[in-house]
């Protein structure tokens, strides 16, 4: 668990966006830049336009609502936690900021 926070923290710092989506192969999160959608994970990724982006938000709505809302607020939070991780020096302070995170994730995952 702690791998996938180094990897994701690596990906945002680099000016990821992490995505609602997580990888087919291994199920980490989804990374988008360059309009590449990737996984950092396993290093699979795929480019994807911004006309099927549109289209999958499209569809995503039609679908579930609840989801999406649920995934959003998930993903602002991890952001805001990473913030603050980085800002972070006292160690217990990291420790629990870390913990907040995986817990996150493991939400994400199971959404
Ligand atoms: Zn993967």
């Amino acid at each position: 668990m702690l791998d996938e926070i180094n990897i994701a923290s690596k990906e945002l710092a680099k000016g990821a966006k992490m995505l609602s989506k997580h990888c087919e192969n291994c199920g980490f999160p989804l990374f988008e830049r360059d309009s590449k959608e990737y996984c950092p994970n396993c290093k699979s990724e795929k480019i994807v336009s911004i006309l099927d982006d549109k289209k999958i938000n499209k569809e995503f709505k039609s679908h579930d609502i609840t989801y999406k809302g649920k995934s959003e607020v998930l993903d602002k939070k991890i952001e805001y936690l990473f913030k603050k991780l980085d800002e972070e020096t006292e160690i217990t302070r990291i420790n629990e900021i870390s913990q907040a995170i995986c817990a996150l994730i493991k939400i994400k995952k199971y959404t």
